[in-house]
């Protein structure tokens, strides 16, 4: 083994890379964004209970819910084994050669900081991480650490890099099957935010004046019954919709009395339908 190269810093994805780094003394390849991010989650750095409490009410998670979203310290860490304390920078568009082919590095953002995805045209064969999955939606959330992310318009505004690729090409996705047909699965996955953005859009616009916490709108997202795991990736998720709503100046903020509430601007009526052709891909399992 020459190298390791991780996508992102998630644990499913990185958890063994400094175990392999350390057995084949090799070195880590991975973008700062996300090198830097799993140095920090494993220390505990990321997110104090102050600060995840605060960004909770906030946005409108009452008092008794707040335990819910409780994290265990070192919970991160024991996932992931201890990464060397030196890596090799992949950055964005910088081509690196594996196997004697040219490769290139495609950075997305909204499901990790700086989320490395690698493209041979040489091969025609993409290695997507979890950028683009074929079968399920790429969990997009805010989190307390970055309160203000508008995380869903990057995610989406990230996919243009990945439409300058051939129709044709094979991606090999982190979870589920290789797949071809990219371009279709982009559309696809614009379409299904499209139409959770308006029915948030519409769920709001009901609220009138009053408007919505980022908490009254997550049984609007996701309707069905939610673990304590679950719940914490589907109101990060919420929130990444109200924040690409707000973006989009179909919803603005008011804060009332510290807490921030999202009041509909435009008349989901004279919006234009979106079609959704994969309701099933909303989940919340792809970290
Ligand atoms: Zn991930």
């Amino acid at each position: 083994m020459t190298r390791v190269i991780a996508t992102h810093l998630h644990p499913d994805h990185v958890g063994l890379a400094g175990w392999l780094c350390a057995k084949w003394n090799a070195p880590l390849w991975m973008t700062l964004g996300e090198y830097m991010s799993a140095q920090a989650a494993r220390n505990d750095f990321v997110e104090s209970d102050e600060i995840r409490a605060a960004h909770l009410a906030r946005n409108g998670v009452p008092a008794d819910r707040i335990s819910l979203f409780h994290r265990h310290k070192g919970g991160y860490a024991k996932g992931v084994a201890p990464l060397p304390p030196a890596f090799k920078r992949l950055i964005h568009a910088h081509p690196v050669t594996i196997g004697g082919h040219r490769w290139d590095v495609i950075v997305g953002r909204g499901h990790a900081p700086e989320h490395a995805s690698l493209w041979c045209p040489e091969l025609n064969v993409m290695i997507a991480g979890d950028q683009v999955l074929p079968k399920i939606s790429t969990n997009v959330g805010v989190w307390p650490n970055e309160p203000e992310a508008d995380a869903l318009t990057w995610f989406l505004d990230g996919f243009s890099r990945f439409r300058r690729l051939p129709a044709n090409a094979l991606v090999l996705p982190s979870h589920g099957f290789p797949f071809v047909g990219l371009h279709t699965r982009l559309d696809q996955l614009v379409a299904h935010h499209d139409a959770r953005l308006n029915d948030m859009t519409t769920a709001i616009a009901r609220r009138g004046a009053e408007g919505a916490t980022g908490w009254d709108m997550v049984p609007v997202l996701f309707p069905r019954h939610l673990d304590n795991n679950q719940i914490v990736f589907a109101f990060g998720e919420t929130l990444a919709h109200l924040h690409c709503l707000e973006s989009r100046a179909r919803v603005k903020r008011v804060v009332v009395a510290g807490v921030h509430r999202f009041v509909a601007l435009v008349d989901p009526a004279n919006e234009p339908p979106a079609d959704d052709p994969s309701p099933e891909v909303m989940d919340v399992g792809a970290v």
